[in-house]
């Protein structure tokens, strides 16, 4: 099962087929087939300066490696191939989030949030590409030594960017199952912090999902309500009330999310933030997934129920189709969401 580099890792290692194999690895690759070879060509921001991203690199020793103890980000660009411009999404929010999430493992940031913006947009102008683009940002313990803690320790952060499609896919719609695995408790790693190790649970319920022939898990609170997706957030929609996790149902507090609130309140769409029953989720009219890396992802079908009509329901698609249309600068009124880089 493991995809070991190491000198005679045999067959017998992998799961499954060669083909189903790569399948896997293939949803949640960029689908720019090329950009592995490419990181010959792209830039880090690291220990304080810019490097070229090969030279990235940390200690097998380092704190976050060995212990999950880093925060992050993913942050979209958006290249508009008319305006001929790169526009990066939200840059200030997602770094405000970044702070959040590192004070809740004790990490002085040295940075404020619109220095790393500024940073962000220096990266990709040296990066200078002209397609969509994913921008990882990481706040990590790089002290290098043994020893479960978060305090008295060094902090580190470092940015890359790689070019990047479709993370689920949004126009057919996604066919989901209800996870076997529960979402952390905000009293044993708060999902509302973005850190690292925590992913261990989202990879866990992502990965029964696609062993089990689904393209995504929804997973569910400690007590049952449902939380999110694997790395998204989760609406329905009911009798044209689109309805959302409340940020207390162990969610992390998704960007898209709220943007997606707003838009709904500039529509006249009414929005309820509340628990949200498992069953309550085979009754929908709609249900989608959102978030940087799915955008606004339609969910066609759970635990093999068709979601209504098993097809993506009209606001699911009115709310993707102006998404897309704000991310790409193609809207003045959510201009505001963008930093253009070129
Ligand atoms: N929930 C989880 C667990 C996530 O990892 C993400 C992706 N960051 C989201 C929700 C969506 O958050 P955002 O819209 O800020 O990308």
């Amino acid at each position: 099962m493991a995809i070991l580099s190491r000198p005679h890792a045999g067959a017998a290692e992998r799961w499954g087929p060669a083909d189903e194999e790569s399948t896997l690895l293939k949803q949640a690759t960029p689908t720019s087939g090329t950009t592995m070879d490419r990181t010959t060509d792209l830039w880090a921001f690291f220990r304080g300066g810019f490097v070229p991203l090969r030279d990235a690199n940390v200690s097998v020793m380092t704190h976050a490696l060995n212990y999950g103890t880093a925060v992050f980000e993913g942050i979209r660009a958006y290249w508009n191939a008319d305006q001929k411009q790169l526009y990066a999404v939200d840059l200030e929010p997602h770094y405000d989030r970044i702070i959040r999430s590192g004070r809740l493992l004790l990490m002085e940031v040295p940075y404020s949030a619109s220095e790393m913006a500024e940073t962000t947009v220096e990266l990709l102008r040296r990066d200078g590409l002209q397609e969509d683009v994913y921008v990882r940002p990481l706040i990590y313990k790089s002290s290098e030594l043994i020893g479960v803690r978060l305090h008295n320790l060094d902090a580190d952060f470092t940015i890359f960017a790689i070019p990047f499609g479709k993370y689920i896919d949004t126009d057919t719609g996604v066919r989901a199952q209800v996870s076997s695995w529960r979402r952390t408790d905000d009293n044993a790693i708060p999902a509302r912090g973005k850190v690292t190790g925590a992913y261990v649970n989202s990879a866990l319920a992502k990965s029964e999902a696609q062993m089990n022939g689904y393209d995504e898990a929804i997973v569910l609170t400690q007590d049952g309500h449902v939380s999110e997706g694997s790395a998204e957030n989760l609406f329905i929609v009911r009798e044209g009330t689109l309805i959302t996790p409340s940020v207390t149902d162990n969610v992390l507090e998704g960007i898209t999310r709220s943007r997606l609130i707003g838009v709904a309140g500039d529509l006249g769409i009414p929005v309820v933030q509340r628990s949200i029953d498992r069953t309550e989720l085979y009754q929908a009219d709609e249900v989608f997934l959102c978030g940087t890396g799915a955008q606004v992802s339609p969910v066609v079908e759970i635990d093999r129920r068709p979601v209504a009509t098993g097809r993506p329901g009209p606001l699911t698609v009115r709310l993707s189709r102006l998404y897309f249309d704000a991310v790409r600068g193609r809207l003045d009124a959510y201009r505001s969401w963008l930093t253009p880089i070129y």
